[in-house]
């Protein structure tokens, strides 16, 4: 099933994609799946994030050839790091390029939605506590991650998490394609197999440090090809299984 959110009749509500039509629900759909409403049309319809996470876990270096490519090593275990609630968009949100950066990059990257409190679970039981997938953009100013100590602000700042353009419940994390196009090109082009750490790995090694809520977002590395955005970019994430998420970079 796929699950967008947008605004029916004023109101901000999570919708079940069936064929061109949207069916309105109330609630959250990974409590319950409860239709209110008129369907509407899919075409057209301004999206919103699918989600609003608490909080988003994001996961350095999880493709050898992506840390090759910045003259890293390949980690022993995951490298964890946060990314705030205030720097997620939807699609066709504009990314808006910090004067603070010379460098601003794009990281195509598959998002995992949290679907069930998930605290100190063991790898065998992820699969239980996921909702869905989600196609994510990992928006990084990597002049800045390079000079901070900490990666939080090149990665934190407001519109570096597009996230989108819908929740997919059926998908196989560990077999799609991960792709990222700017204005057409393809850059990156990569495959979840060549993860070092897979989702439920992930997931268990984040919930051993912090419960993670219903809604949350982790992101689960990027594949190589990262590079520049400049203002006026079209940039795409496309996931086998899921679908186009699609943002614009602009001038603050
Ligand atoms: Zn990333």
């Amino acid at each position: 099933m796929r699950f967008i959110r947008f605004i029916h009749e004023g109101m901000e509500r999570f919708g079940l994609i069936e064929g061109e039509q949207v069916v309105p629900l109330s609630g959250r759909p990974w409590e319950a799946i409860s239709p209110c409403g008129q369907a509407v049309p899919l075409a057209g319809l301004p999206l919103l994030a699918p989600v609003c996470p608490s909080k988003i876990v994001a996961v350095g270096r999880n493709y050898r050839e992506h840390a090759a490519e910045l003259g890293n090593p390949v980690p022993t275990s995951p490298i964890i790091f946060i990314k705030p609630s205030t720097a997620v968009i939807g699609p066709e949100g504009t990314i808006i390029y910090p004067p603070e950066t010379k460098n601003l990059h794009h990281e195509s990257e598959l998002a995992v939605v949290i679907g069930k409190r998930a605290h100190r679970i063991a790898p065998q039981d992820v699969a239980a506590h996921i909702w869905g997938y989600t196609c994510a953009n990992d928006v990084t100013a990597r002049d800045l991650q390079r000079s901070d100590e900490q990666w939080t602000r090149a990665k934190g700042f407001d519109t570096f998490a597009p996230l989108g353009p819908w929740v997919e419940t059926e998908l196989d994390p560990g077999a799609v394609e991960v792709i990222c196009r700017v204005n057409g090109q393809v850059r990156q082009d990569g495959h979840t197999q060549d993860m070092v750490f897979d989702v439920a790995a992930l997931v268990a090694f984040i919930a051993n440090a912090m419960t993670l809520l219903p809604g949350d977002v982790v992101l689960t590395g990027t594949p190589e090809g990262v590079g520049p955005l400049q203002p006026g970019d079209r940039v795409e994430v496309e996931i086998q299984g899921i679908g186009v998420l699609r943002n614009s970079v602009g001038l603050a």
